[in-house]
């Protein structure tokens, strides 16, 4: 049946919110878009904290900030974390100063049912044809690529859908993701549990910072506390693996037992009670593993978001990784489609500089870890970094290997330690700085080294975002490499862009 089996120019399986950038992207610019999501939506899905980059940069690239500044989601203008040596919580500001807040210095808190059905009925306005209850259950493949996927339908009938790229956006649950070959290597260091619900009626941080997360690191782990709205809050408790048993147990029982060990969040909850009904009714529980996968894409397929990476969650990467590795791929896939740039060429770009980004987090977040201390904490004292052995940091300095500065101490990984040590505690020193400043300046985190290049990459697609053509010039992320258009669609050679 020719009903049955039809030809794209690209397929992305699975519609969250690397999946929807991707298409609509991809999309707008005049290719055959087919993007097949398992779920009806709106659908559940926890990750609810943004950063500036997703909302102003790569939103607003694909075209949809208007529509989520319009959704009246809560703003984000920074986190307020109860962490490190200082006990009084300290506020880090998207914002280089307290007092000057640009037009782009804050994020928004989301609940995700309404982002992501945003995200991806935009994608289908832009062009992409979006079908919903359709499970993808294989690749279609030759010896020499993969040329579209196997699906079922919505009616149950299976289907065949071919296409020149194939893209898995299909989060952390799927295995679609082994095709791309290599293997999916998981972070000694970061490997906890999550145990989250939702309250009603709990207390909100002072202003301006009411929008703010709040994370408190406790001797159990730490907890997140994301206001979604004027009364509804995401709760969340983030704590060893080994707890697993204890938690599945009884999780009423458990997460009540956690907000006990933690006064901050006790003293925020104490008028506010859990919700139980709906989408936010149960308690659930996660893994929040961090992993990636050995190999990015191979010929005709490409892994984007929590199918390619995962990073554990107390700086609110996963949206960003995932919207921006979504930007990175339709530029790859829109060069090589067009005919602008080879498609080796194009993908082996989207690959380093995903795995660049992806790796600068993870450096980021080994040294938020690394300068809280509990001497008595057996979570605090597997979350130090010279605790861990050698096989660890060699699986980070693989990571790296080939995409990052290039300093020859990268390949050592005594070295990396020692150097990770130094980042550490010159952030530690600018979170003590910020937590006794008087005027609340960000200036000297941002100069931090860590935090300098946590940033970078996200305020250059936010200047390309809102700049178009009068953006600075990129400069090539490896000698030889490309850059993003002035549009910021394509990948062009460094001399002519
Ligand atoms: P998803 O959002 O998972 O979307 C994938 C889609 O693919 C889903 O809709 C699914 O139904 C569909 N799908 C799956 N299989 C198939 C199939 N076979 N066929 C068709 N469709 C399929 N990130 C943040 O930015 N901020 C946070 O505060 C944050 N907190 C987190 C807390 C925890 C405990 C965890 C575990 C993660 C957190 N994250 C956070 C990370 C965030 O949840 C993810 O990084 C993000 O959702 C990844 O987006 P995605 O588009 O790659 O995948």
């Amino acid at each position: 049946n020719s009903a049955r089996s039809e030809t794209f120019d690209v397929v992305v399986v699975g519609g969250g919110p690397a999946g929807s950038t991707l298409a609509a992207l991809v999309a707008r610019q005049g290719h055959r878009v087919l993007v097949l999501e398992k779920e009806f939506f709106p659908r559940y899905q926890i990750g609810e904290s943004l950063l500036p980059s997703t909302v102003h940069g790569v939103c607003r690239l694909t075209g949809v900030a208007d529509d989520l500044a319009a959704a009246g989601f809560t703003r984000k203008r920074g986190g307020t974390f109860r962490w490190g040596a200082t006990p009084e919580p300290w506020t880090f500001s998207f914002s280089v100063s307290e007092r000057m807040a640009g037009p782009t210095s804050y994020a928004y808190q989301v609940e995700r049912s309404k982002f992501d059905e945003i995200l991806l009925r935009h994608a289908g306005r832009s062009g992409a044809v979006v079908r919903e209850g359709c499970a993808v259950a294989d690749v279609v493949e030759d010896a020499e690529r993969v040329r579209g996927v196997r699906y079922t339908d919505a009616d149950g009938a299976r289907r065949e859908a071919y296409a020149t790229y194939v893209v898995d956006a299909s989060g952390n649950k799927s295995r679609l993701f082994q095709r791309v070959g290599g293997e999916r290597k998981y972070s000694e260091f970061f490997r906890s549990l999550a145990l989250f619900g939702y309250f009603e009626g709990g207390k909100r941080l002072p202003e301006p910072n009411s929008g703010n997360i709040l994370s408190v690191a406790f001797d159990s782990g730490w907890f997140w506390y994301i206001p979604l709205s004027p009364t509804l809050t995401s709760v969340g408790a983030v704590v060893r693996r080994d707890m697993a048993d204890k938690i599945q147990g009884d999780r009423e029982r458990a997460l009540t037992a956690l907000i006990a060990e933690c006064p901050l969040i006790s003293e925020y909850l104490s008028g506010a009670t859990r919700v139980t009904d709906g989408q936010y009714g149960q308690l659930r529980v996660r893994k929040d593993y961090s992993y990636h996968q050995t190999t990015f894409a191979r010929p005709g397929m490409l892994l984007v978001g929590d199918a390619a990476c995962f990073v554990d969650p107390v700086f609110s990467s996963g949206v960003h990784l995932a919207t921006y590795s979504g930007l990175l791929a339709a530029r790859s896939i829109n060069s090589a489609l067009a005919g602008l740039v080879d498609e080796t060429v194009a993908v082996r770009e989207f690959e380093a500089r995903y795995r660049r980004e992806y790796s600068v987090f993870y450096e980021f977040l080994l040294s938020f870890y690394e300068m809280h201390h509990s001497e008595q904490s057996y979570f605090w004292q597997a979350k130090k970094v010279t605790h861990h052995d050698r096989t660890e940091m060699e699986a980070f300095v693989d990571l790296v290997g080939g995409v990052s500065s290039g300093e020859a101490a990268l390949s050592e990984a005594d070295a990396m330690v020692e150097r990770l040590r130094a980042d550490s505690a010159e952030f530690a020193g600018a979170v003590d700085q910020l937590a006794h400043s008087e005027d609340g300046s960000m200036l000297p985190l941002f100069k931090s080294s860590v935090v300098s290049q946590v940033t970078r990459e996200g305020s250059q697609v936010q200047m390309r975002a809102l700049l178009g053509a009068d953006a600075e010039p990129e400069a090539p992320l490896v000698p030889g490499g490309l850059v993003s258009s002035p549009d910021g669609m394509f990948w062009l050679p460094a001399s002519s862009g």
